[in-house]
């Protein structure tokens, strides 16, 4: 997975960190983990990515705008989508949780905390704003349906909360 600007060209990983998932512009696709393999031959560029819930409408932009995005700069491009290994949200980055946070969104519980708030009511989903764990679900489905809806009970705003994915 490629992670920092060690991991390839310098050049490449400034232009690639621009990109953003467009659901959750907030996050580089670096940071969201997609970026699995980058190759460069002279000005030719094959890059692996991994599609993050399966039948997500956003890989096919996803991988139009990085085309786009490299031809401007002067390269040509091949994306392939790589569904070994399954992305899940544990890819996403320290730096991506924490800009989701900063986003209004709060980050993926672990698998198990995950289940306990989506199927048993618990309150466990700390709000990105006061860090409140007084949050409940309003709905299992937020502003897309990698999220759900939920509002906190202390300062009363409503959030999306990214849910687990395995
Ligand atoms: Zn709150």
């Amino acid at each position: 997975m490629v992670r920092t600007a060690k991991d390839i060209d310098a050049r490449l990983y400034t232009i690639l960190y621009k990109i953003s998932d467009p659901e959750i512009p907030a996050l580089s696709i670096i940071d969201l983990g997609i970026v699995q393999k980058v190759t460069l031959e002279g000005k030719h560029v094959e890059i692996d990515i991994t599609p993050t819930y399966t039948g997500c409408p956003a890989m096919d932009s996803i991988s139009m705008e990085i085309r786009y995005t490299l031809e401007q700069y002067g390269y040509s491009c091949l994306v392939n989508l790589v569904l070994d290994p399954a992305w899940t949200t544990d890819f996403i980055s320290d730096v991506g949780l924490q800009k989701l946070k900063d986003y209004g969104v709060a980050p993926p519980l672990s698998t198990e905390k995950d289940k306990r708030v989506l199927y048993d009511g618990e309150r466990l989903v700390p709000c990105p704003r006061c860090n409140s764990t007084n949050s409940k679900m309003i709905s299992q489905f937020g502003s897309t349906a990698c999220k759900s809806l939920f509002q906190c009970e202390d300062c009363m705003e409503p959030f999306d909360y990214f849910k687990c994915h395995k």
